[in-house]
């Protein structure tokens, strides 16, 4: 993760967080010196160690074994190297966080749904295992080394915007649950804080019709995305680079 990318995702949780005290909910979590350092270690270990150690594995293997991919996909319009973010990244992480709720892979994500708050702090409150072996991470690492760095600064900062926005104290979208309208739509945007179980027991994720076609759906765009993706750097590959 570079500076600014770090600095940017530290700006959205301490204004999270800072929004919470201002509310006073922040007043009510209640939280131990234990949580305070699960909630700061989390973080820290994921901005500072875990993914710039993934990214330079992956910097590293790629230069030494496929030097000739590096920024392959540079010149990919900025649309397409961000629907394979949303791909290769966001549904990654949705699949490897439905696994971490079974008895197998529950231990690395206990800890997340151990804190008796919700709140824009307990987001990374995860093993340091679940990092390392989540697929989005390394997926990401490898887009970044085929060139999308640029699109990924963006695409992240909006993704842990809006995954902060789900889990804050902060109530941002109070007010929209008061238009019919826009009811149906609104366990999307704090869904999270609705279901999420404070709970140190396994938690199972429902297996609702609605989830299986999404399920259905995701599967079709991953599988979609691997053959565009193969496709397109094999094409770059290819093709002399001043062509
Ligand atoms: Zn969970």
């Amino acid at each position: 993760m570079n500076k600014l990318q770090t600095l940017l995702l530290l700006l959205i949780l301490v204004g999270f967080v800072s929004v919470e005290y201002l509310l006073g909910r922040a007043q009510k979590f209640d939280a131990s010196k234990g949580d305070n350092t699960i909630d700061l270690l989390g973080f820290a270990l994921l901005a500072v160690v875990t993914q710039p150690l993934i990214f330079w594995i992956v910097t590293m293997v790629g230069k030494s074994a496929l030097p000739q991919y590096q920024n392959a996909l540079i010149n990919l319009p900025w649309y397409a190297m961000a629907a394979l973010f949303l791909v290769f990244d966001d549904m990654l992480q949705y699949w490897w966080h439905r696994a971490s709720h079974s008895a197998l892979l529950w231990p690395l994500h206990r800890a997340h749904h151990t804190a008796h708050y919700m709140s824009a702090r307990m987001i990374y409150r995860n093993n340091f295992f679940y990092y390392v072996g989540m697929p989005a991470v390394w997926m990401s690492g490898i887009l970044v080394y085929l060139g999308g760095a640029n699109v990924y600064l963006v695409y992240l900062t909006i993704k842990i915007a809006v995954i902060t926005g789900a889990h804050s104290a902060w109530r941002w979208d109070e007010a929209l649950y008061k238009v019919k309208a826009l009811k149906p739509s609104c366990g999307w945007c704090s869904g999270p804080f609705q279901r999420h179980q404070r709970t140190g027991r396994i938690m199972r994720l429902p297996m609702t019709m609605a989830s299986v076609i999404t399920k259905a759906i995701l599967v079709t765009c991953f599988f979609s995305g691997m053959s565009c993706l193969a496709r397109r750097i094999s094409r770059s590959n290819s093709q002399p680079r001043w062509v």
